[in-house]
């Protein structure tokens, strides 16, 4: 086996500086200098020859620290193959066909225990499942489980971890929806760019005026009914939205109800009855009532932030 490492320390990084060093200590002794070599001024130019020739790529972070592990995915469409710690990119692209796993996928802190644990899990996986299989060969010389193994990876992760992709989703998802929303703003000279601007001058100077006034629950068989009034003073009742507001469950995604507006309010010049029915199953304490700039083909809260929460 050939031990090929590359890689830079921050400056500042006195921790990671120290690695380094023991590791080209480490590479002097006699039996180490012929299966293990550091390459240093880690660029690029470096990189491209490294992903183009090594079997495995192998990366041992402390889990979480790795923030994505690119260098791993550039290995794929050369042929190589992963043997990394379960994080960053490799906690979510590892199956057994496509590489090798270490750790258990959990956060063990700087538990120093820990490192020896998983050094010898790095340990026997190289020798029991990586070398074993790089050098089981046919009669032609082919490794044939490590060629299948190559297969899968290559089938399998290259198109999910691939800058293409990452271009085609921003530019389908963002960028073309973006440049249409500005052709939109830009027609008719301006027109509705114009409607937004004024839409967001009158958010200014009428919002500090907007109040929530009595809210009234109501609870019918095992529907909820949120009643909730809303004085919006000067402001134009469309430039708003009322909305139920409630955590997701379990970190899943909140719960949203448009709240409906109902007559005005008797001796009020511009406030509302919203209303809004929800299932009986959450508690009503779980709602909140809350007013949030509404304009069509605006991002809300991207483009304004403002929000008016029931106290
Ligand atoms: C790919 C690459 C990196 C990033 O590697 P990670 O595994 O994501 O940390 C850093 N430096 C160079 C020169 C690279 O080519």
């Amino acid at each position: 086996m050939q031990l090929i490492i590359a890689g830079k320390a921050h400056p500042e990084d006195q921790a990671g500086q120290a690695l380094i060093q023991a590791w080209s200590h480490f590479i002097q002794r006699t039996e180490a200098r012929p299966h293990v070599i550091f390459l240093s001024d880690y660029d690029m130019l470096l990189t491209e020859h490294l992903v183009q020739g090594v079997d495995v790529w192998i990366n041992t972070p402390r889990r979480p620290w790795e923030a994505c592990g690119t260098s791993g995915m550039k290995v794929l469409v050369n042929g190589g193959l992963n043997l990394s710690e379960l994080d960053g990119w490799w906690a979510e692209a590892y199956t057994p066909e496509v590489g090798w796993a270490l750790g258990d996928g959990l956060e063990h802190g700087d538990d120093p225990a820990r490192n020896e644990i998983e050094a010898e899990e790095l340990y026997a996986l190289l020798e029991q499942k990586v070398i074993p299989e790089f050098y089981t060969r046919d009669k032609q010389g082919i490794p044939t489980d490590w060629v299948a193994r190559m297969r899968e990876s290559m089938a399998r992760l290259t198109p999910r971890f691939s800058a293409n992709r990452t271009v085609r989703e921003y530019t389908e998802r963002y960028y073309l929806p973006a440049a249409t929303a500005c052709r939109e703003r830009a027609v008719d000279k301006g027109e509705m760019g114009a409607r937004i601007v004024a839409w967001r001058n009158a958010l200014d100077r009428e919002w500090a005026k907007l109040r929530f006034g009595e809210a009234m629950i109501e609870q019918k068989g095992d529907r909820c009914l949120f009643e909730i009034q809303v004085y919006l003073d000067g402001l134009d009742p469309d430039a708003v939205r009322v909305e139920l507001y409630a955590e997701g469950i379990n970190g899943g995604e909140p719960v949203r109800v448009e709240m409906i507006r109902g007559p005005n309010l008797v001796g009020a010049e511009n406030g509302y009855l919203f209303s809004a029915q929800v299932e009986a199953a959450r508690p009503a304490t779980d709602y909140t009532a809350r007013v949030i700039p509404h304009l069509q083909g605006c991002a809300v809260p991207l483009e304004t932030s403002k929000i008016l929460w029931q106290r």
